[in-house]
Order: structure tokens, then C-alpha cells, then sequence
């Protein structure tokens, strides 16, 4: 066990890199957790030792985002697409409209679930640039009457990202922030309702988080499918069925790391300085690289850019899988590379993968 491994520099975009230090606890507690003799994944989810796991990573969650008083944490399946539908489901009742913003693929597919459901429209697009950019506050569009606005937050696959909210007023805002929560503070009393899937920057995947205001949960759809329904969750504190344990034991092993190095304000100062070196590789090649993003909507967790010429992008990405780079190919829609960098991939990777860049240019011009 004490053996050193040879980690890989993951840049994948989910299921994504975890902490060192987390797999090691999850491997020094694997075959008996605290003294029961029994690994976490083989006790029962209504008995002591995973109540107190589960309430823990509720607790790290509230007290890491700052979550104020009335809202719920809760614990779904079903990945972020599954929101897709249950948001609509819950919450687009006859007679009223849902209003998207629409900054790529994940907000695509968020709006053709809500269309199936009820009346939906276009807040704002930033379809037209291929989506480069994301659509300034003051240009998205809806009014008063507005069921709920939608936003993503990060979108994985374009590289982009909004770092501030609109204030909605009377109108709830639900945002998808499956590759960006817990990548740098938010101010969570804008939101009525949050969702991510875990498997970025909260663990591994099959959990879903939601966190959902209790007065916008009281508006919910009552005639649902008992488990598309948040009440549900809500009134049994995500525990009405079995709920995914190991995951959300390797939530709160995650919380707990991200707590150790300074929380959120740690961790987003760390993640600019991270993403900060694969961009000024970008942009001090004097074109070389080129960026997807424009330089104000650029994310600090998916970094896209493809090379100027494209037998060499070829050539960058084969020399990379050779040098213990993982998960840099594009994603097969916008193609190119990216490289995601959430909490979890160290600087050390980031680093890395800087020094190749300048070398693979320096060789290579
Ligand atoms: N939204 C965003 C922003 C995503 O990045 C992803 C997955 N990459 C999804 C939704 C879909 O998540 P899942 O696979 O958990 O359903």
C-alpha cells in the first residue's frame, strides 16, 4: 500500500480526477470503516454509520457554498440530465413559459426535455458565434410572468462560463452547474434551484445534487411520479429509497478535502492560477494555439483550443497520450483539445501540460 503510483496528468471531463489524498482514505477505509468490520458500500442505508456519512456531506455542502437557511440539499440519480426533465416536470405548469439561456450542447438538450413538457423560449443564444461567447446579462430576455430562466453555468463543452448571475427578482432561477460547482463562491440566495452532477467536482458519478429553495420546492407539481418529484427527496432527506452510499461517501470524503485546502476561496485561487497557465500558453503563441472561447467568457474549467494546423493537432494530442496526458481530445462535437481542470487536477498537472505546449511549439515551428 505504500508502494508510489505513478499518477496520470487527468484531464478528463468527467468522470474527471479525484484528490490522491481522497482515493487513499476511501482505500485505507475500503475493507472496515471506522471499526464495523464492513466496508461503508456493505452497510445499510437506514442504519448509524452511513447516516452519519450522509448527513456529513449534507453539512460540508451547506457550510462550503454558504448555503443560507431554507434551502434543501438533496441527493438524486438519474445524472444532471435527468434535471433536464424533473425541473420542467415540477415546475412548468400550464398557462406559463420556461425561459432558457442557451451557451451550448448541455443547454440544448435542457430545452428540447422542457419543450416536451410545456411552453418553453430562448432567453438569450449564443448559438450564432458557435458558441464563443455567452450572452451578457442585460441581453437575456423574459418577463415578469417567467415560470423559471435556466442557465448553465459552465459549458463543458464550448469552454465557457459565466462568473456572475442576473438578479431575477420574483422570477426563479435554476442553473445546471454540473462542471463548475464548488470551482470558486457563489451567492446561492440568487438561485431557487442548483443541480449538478457529482462526477467533476464532487466525486464520482451517480449522484446528482440539488439544492433547491423551500418556498420554490412548495410550488411543485403534486401529481408526479413519486420519484420524479424533489418533495420526495425533500420530506425523507434523500433517504424515501436506497440512495447511491459509496458515491456520496466519496462526496463527503471530496468535501472534506476541499474544506482542508481553504475551502472555496482556496480553491478558486488555485484553480485561476491553474487555468491561467494553460491559457497564457494559448495565448503567448502568437497563434499557434488558438482558443474556442472568447478571452470574457472563458472558463476556468474546461479549457478548449484547437492548433492552427491541423496535422499537427494531430500529431499534439498523439505525443501527448505518450507523455501521460490524459483526456485532452475535444469533445467529438467541437473537436480540437480541451483540458479540463477542475479542483481535483493538480497544478502540477497544469504545469505540465504548459511546459509540453511551449516545447511541442518550440519543436514544432
Ligand atoms: N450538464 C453539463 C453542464 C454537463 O457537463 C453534463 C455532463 N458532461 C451534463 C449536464 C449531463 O450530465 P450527466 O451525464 O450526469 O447526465
Amino acid at each position: 500500500m505504500n508502494k508510489s503510483v505513478k499518477r496520470a496528468y487527468n484531464f478528463n471531463a468527467g468522470p474527471a480526477a479525484l484528490p490522491l489524498a481522497v482515493l487513499k482514505q476511501a482505500q485505507a477505509e475500503l475493507l472496515d470503516f471506522n471499526d464495523t468490520g464492513m466496508s461503508i458500500m456493505e452497510h445499510s442505508h437506514r442504519g448509524n454509520a452511513y447516516d452519519v456519512v450522509h448527513n456529513q456531506a449534507i453539512e460540508l455542502l451547506k457550510e462550503l457554498l454558504a448555503i443560507p437557511e431554507g434551502y434543501e440539499v438533496l441527493f438524486l440519480q438519474g445524472g444532471a440530465s435527468l434535471q433536464f426533465t424533473m425541473v420542467p416536470m415540477n415546475f412548468l405548469p400550464a398557462g406559463k413559459k420556461a425561459g432558457y439561456v442557451m451557451t451550448g450542447v448541455w443547454s440544448e438538450k435542457a430545452y428540447a426535455e422542457a419543450e416536451k413538457l410545456g411552453e418553453v423560449f430562448v432567453a438569450a443564444t449564443a448559438k450564432e458565434g458557435n458558441y464563443r461567447g455567452i450572452p451578457a446579462l442585460k441581453e437575456i430576455n423574459y418577463d415578469a410572468d417567467t415560470a423559471y430562466l435556466h442557465m448553465t453555468s459552465n459549458n463543458t463543452i464550448f469552454g465557457t462560463e459565466y462568473h456572475a448571475f442576473p438578479d431575477t427578482g420574483a422570477v426563479p432561477l435554476i442553473a445546471d452547474m454540473s462542471s463548475d460547482i464548488l470551482s470558486c463562491p457563489i451567492d446561492v440566495s440568487k438561485f431557487a434551484l442548483i443541480y449538478a452532477g457529482a462526477q467533476k467536482n464532487l466525486g464520482p458519478s451517480g449522484v446528482t445534487v440539488v439544492i433547491i429553495r423551500r418556498d420554490f420546492l412548495e410550488q411543485a407539481k403534486k401529481n408526479l411520479p413519486t420519484m420524479l418529484q424533489y418533495a420526495t427527496f425533500a420530506k425523507n432527506n434523500s433517504l424515501y429509497n436506497t440512495p447511491p452510499t459509496f458515491g456520496i461517501y466519496m462526496m463527503k470524503l471530496m468535501l472534506e478535502w476541499v474544506k482542508a485546502e481553504g475551502g472555496l476561496l482556496g480553491i478558486y485561487k488555485r484553480n485561476q492560477e491553474k487555468a491561467a497557465l494553460i491559457y497564457d500558453a494559448i495565448d503567448d503563441s502568437r497563434g499557434f494555439y488558438v482558443g474556442h472561447a472568447q478571452p470574457d467568457s472563458r472558463s476556468l474549467m474546461n479549457i478548449t483550443f484547437r492548433l492552427a494546423d491541423e496535422k499537427l493537432e494531430k500529431k499534439f494530442l498523439e505525443q501527448a497520450k505518450q507523455a501521460g496526458f490524459v483526456g485532452l481530445n475535444g469533445h467529438r462535437l467541437v473537436g480540437g483539445c480541451r483540458a479540463s481542470t477542475y479542483n481535483a487536477v493538480t497544478s502540477e498537472s497544469c504545469q505540465a501540460l504548459h511546459d509540453y505546449m511551449l516545447a511541442f511549439q518550440k519543436e514544432n515551428t
